[in-house]
């Protein structure tokens, strides 16, 4: 026989085999026997998200050496983030402007929704600084997990000679963790499979069919965000061709399509930016786990097409200093969004709110939202990836594969 495929491969089929797959059996079928298989893989791959963000950025903190690079490392990603998100709510507002979502459609009678309450940002700045470590080890609140890891990173460099068996146990267990999900990865394609055989088999055409403008608006976004964004980005400020980027990252593109948590694909992420891009783990280990909690350009796109589809259904026209908040308002509800499915739908009430546009609107897009979830929280992990790309290349650390030997 011929070559054996390759990871990246065998996982697309199983993702193209469940989607046909999904198109025939009935729903009951699909739950009862196909969702389990990619629950297993699900809580298979969650299951090191905490000890690996812990362990690799203690050790990527450690090795950086100098507490002012890491600032630097910070404050490029954070820049990097807040640009390409403004810049994908845009996009989204001009889809929305352009395809017109919301026309011809009506507000179901019954619909309602509750607000979220926007919270006090000093709240939640004081938020990202754990009382407890331990307990946010317990709540995987990745903000507080990443601020006590940076922390203990600069600590052991202070602290030299004595804190290196500290270094080099966090070393030895963020190796077995990336371990670990090089195991779990092998059972990828059948995980991925299990996952979007019951969401295939659930949507039926009715359903789809009277949103179907709001997903293509939504879709084609994402893919613009791709194809004008983050592909020149890597190119120009990254020395990296484009293909190469997104084939290396493949793997953990197709685990977020199917998982629609950016979280639950860090571990999956953190391991094809740094074995398949070539990004070293002083950069990765930083910018990946922040951008999996704050970088959601998907959401962000979602938030201004949304926005737009809602004003339309009630046919009300958006000045443009009301876009320019949506834009605003928009970027920061998609900071807030946790990588967890479903996060964007809550956090667009807010967008919603900030240019008073009626929240029952959101009950109709609900109904779809799964569909939407997985194209953005797609976008969500490439955008990670890009940063981590442009960082690295800033800071001389990315070694961009010759051969882009991907495995996953
Ligand atoms: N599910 C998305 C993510 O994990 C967040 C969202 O719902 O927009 O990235």
């Amino acid at each position: 026989m011929g070559k054996r495929l390759s990871l990246p491969t065998k996982i697309l089929i199983g993702l193209f085999l469940g989607i046909l797959v999904g198109l025939f059996v009935p729903k009951e079928i699909a739950t009862t026997y196909f969702q389990p298989i990619g629950t297993l893989f699900l809580r298979l791959i969650k299951m090191v998200i905490v000890p690996l963000v812990l362990a690799s950025l203690v050790v990527g903190a450690s090795s950086v050496g100098n507490v002012r690079k890491l600032g630097r490392i910070g404050g490029k990603t954070i820049g990097y983030y807040l640009i390409t998100t403004a810049i994908a709510v845009t996009i989204g507002i001009v889809l929305g402007i352009v395809l017109e979502p919301g026309a011809g459609l009506e507000l179901p009678v019954d619909a309602k929704y509750e607000g979220k309450q926007a919270p006090a940002l000093s709240a939640v700045l004081l938020d990202v600084v754990p009382d407890n470590p331990i307990a946010a080890l317990v709540n995987a609140n990745m903000l507080q997990i990443i601020f006590f890891a940076i922390f203990v990173g600069i600590a052991i460099t202070l602290v030299g000679k004595a804190a290196e068996p500290v270094k080099n146990f966090f070393d030895g267990f963020a190796e077995v963790m990336y371990k670990i999900t090089g195991i779990v990865m092998e059972f990828a394609p059948f995980g991925v499979f299990g996952l979007i055989v019951p969401v295939v088999a659930s949507y039926g055409l009715d359903v789809i069919a009277p949103l179907i403008m709001i997903i293509i608006a939504v879709y084609l976004g994402c893919i613009l965000q791709m194809i004008i964004v983050y592909s020149p980005v890597v190119k120009i400020l990254g020395g990296m061709s484009p293909l190469t980027f997104f084939k290396g990252f493949l793997p953990a593109q197709v685990v977020a399509f199917t998982t629609c948590s950016s979280s639950g694909t860090l571990p999956v992420s953190l391991k094809c930016v740094e074995d398949n891009l070539g990004v070293h783990k002083e950069v990765s280990s930083f910018v990946m786990p922040l951008g999996a909690t704050v970088n959601m350009d998907g959401t962000a796109i979602y938030q201004g097409v949304c926005a737009l589809f809602v004003a339309q259904i009630y046919g009300l026209d958006l000045t443009a200093a009301q876009m320019l908040t949506i834009v605003l308002v928009g970027t920061l509800a998609s900071i807030g969004a946790a990588g967890v499915p479903g996060a964007g739908l809550i956090m667009l009430t807010l967008t919603l709110t900030a240019v008073n546009l009626p929240l029952e609107g959101v009950a109709l897009v609900a109904g779809i939202d799964r569909i939407l979830d997985m194209a953005r929280t797609t976008l969500n992990v490439t955008g990670d990836a890009s940063a981590a790309v442009v960082v690295a290349a800033s800071e001389g650390d990315l070694k961009i594969p010759s051969d882009n030997g991907v495995s996953a």
